[in-house]
């Protein structure tokens, strides 16, 4: 019949500076390289490697020196296209390096990068692009992701960060190994400003301390990483991020405004370099639905894994008495419900413990690292394990069930749940 034609592999010669650019919609689709030099975002390709693509991906291949690509399988869209930005990426990196040099020889800072723009102009590649080009320079830098809704370092809801040591993979882009992560709960930084504040200047604390630690990773800088809401508080917290993270380069990809809004707050500090980078023709803008599919994905790959690197998650039950759960915040009473004069308290970041009942099925919690009984306000502040599912909570026997992630962090989340703690639940 028509329906089952298998398309046949197609051969494309790339000249220097040109890319072939694909998406996947349904099959999946396999490239190679079967002569010259190329990369995917970054990462150089090994030649005769077949590399798989699956469903929702959206790449590019992209040549500095001119190669031939095989191209098997049905794409949804499959061009080459020779107007990219990727020489302007390939000379920032090069910068950044220079800056890197710099901070070696003097022991100082490696540059603080804050990469910003509005949704789909490519933010989440151009940060994997200049990792990998600091990566194959030899460096170890920091990557923050800021971005709640389409974050790279785990599920959404939460901010992180990771040191990079190896190039993306093809395939699954960074393997993430021990992220630092601290919990929020909601998709859009405005639900919680004073948590989100918080945890953001939490994390660049933490980011601080690995450069103390290790000189290496101060040199090699850090790279942030946001969402692509830019205005209202969106704004207010890029500025904040720009302040946590002492970042001393701002690269705005596409947009003139948020450029000269930058340029203008932040022109008291000339420290600060803040540059207008082009965004990619290749880049796509992503549906509502897809995007909510891909944070379902993110979930369902955090205790399940990925078809090339499968995890077997397993249930336990914890007794109601052997933990306490708890939810950031609560509502704010309006001045107009108290008594004149009294103004209402910031409740906002308060830890309020919530019974366990069936309300908390099908929730995911964040294990909190936290050891300190008695100082609540400290939950917040600190980076978390891991999560749980709850899959089944039984009233009657006063036990949940929690579905567990399967590798490394397991026991210590175990260990700490076993201890009587602290499990933070995520609104509903
Ligand atoms: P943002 O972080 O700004 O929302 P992303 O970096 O996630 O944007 O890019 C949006 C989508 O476009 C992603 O699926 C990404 O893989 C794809 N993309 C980025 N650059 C290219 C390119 N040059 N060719 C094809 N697809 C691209
Ligand atoms: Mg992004």
């Amino acid at each position: 019949g028509e329906s089952a034609e298998i398309a046949e592999p197609r051969t494309y010669s790339l000249e220097k500076g040109e890319e072939l650019r694909f998406e996947v919609e349904n099959e999946s689709v396999q490239c190679q390289l079967i002569e010259g030099k190329a990369e995917l975002f970054g990462t150089e390709l090994r030649l005769e490697q077949k590399y798989t693509f699956q469903k929702g991906a959206k790449v590019a291949v992209f040549t500095f020196h001119g190669c031939k690509l095989k191209l098997y399988g049905t794409p949804e869209v499959e061009y080459v296209a020779s107007e990219t930005p990727m020489t302007i990426y390939l000379n920032l990196g090069n910068s950044l390096e220079g800056l890197r040099e710099a901070a070696c020889k003097e022991d100082k800072h490696g540059p603080n990068v804050l990469v910003a723009g509005p949704t789909d102009v490519g933010k989440t590649t151009f940060c994997r692009i200049l990792l990998n080009y600091a990566v194959r320079n030899d460096r170890i830098p920091i990557y923050v992701d800021l971005d709640l809704g389409q974050g790279s370092l785990t599920i959404p809801g939460n901010i992180g960060a990771v040191v990079i040591e190896k190039p993306a993979d093809v395939e699954d882009s960074f393997q993430i190994t021990a992220p630092v992560v601290f919990h929020y709960g909601h998709l859009t930084q405005s639900k919680n400003t004073s948590l989100y504040n918080i945890i953001m200047k939490s994390l660049a604390e933490v980011v601080d301390r690995k450069k103390h630690n290790e000189p290496s990773i101060k040199y090699s800088g850090t790279i942030v990483n946001t969402s692509g809401w830019v205005q209202a508080y969106g704004y207010q917290s890029i500025l904040q991020a720009i302040e946590h993270f002492a970042i001393n380069v701002v690269l705005v990809l596409d947009q003139e405004r948020l450029y000269s809004e930058l340029v203008r707050d932040l022109k008291s500090k000339p420290a600060i370099k803040v540059l207008l980078v082009p965004k990619s023709g290749g880049v796509v803008s992503r549906s509502r639905e897809f995007r909510s599919e891909m944070r379902d994905q993110k979930i369902r790959s955090y205790f399940y894994g990925t078809t090339a690197k499968p995890l077997y998650p397993y249930s336990f039950d914890i007794p109601f008495a052997q933990f306490t759960a708890y939810k950031i915040g609560s509502p704010n009473l309006p001045d107009s419900c108290l008594p004149i004069g009294m103004k209402s308290t910031d409740n906002s970041t308060k830890l309020m413990p919530i019974q366990p009942s069936s309300s908390i099925l099908n929730h995911i919690f964040s294990i909190s690292c936290s050891s300190s009984e008695q100082d609540l306000d400290k939950v917040i502040t600190t980076n978390i394990y891991g999560f749980i599912a709850v899959t089944q909570v039984n009233v009657d026997r006063q036990v949940a069930t929690y579905k567990c992630y399967s590798v490394s962090m397991l026991p210590d989340e175990r260990q700490n749940l076993e201890k009587g703690g602290k499990i933070i639940m995520p609104p509903s």
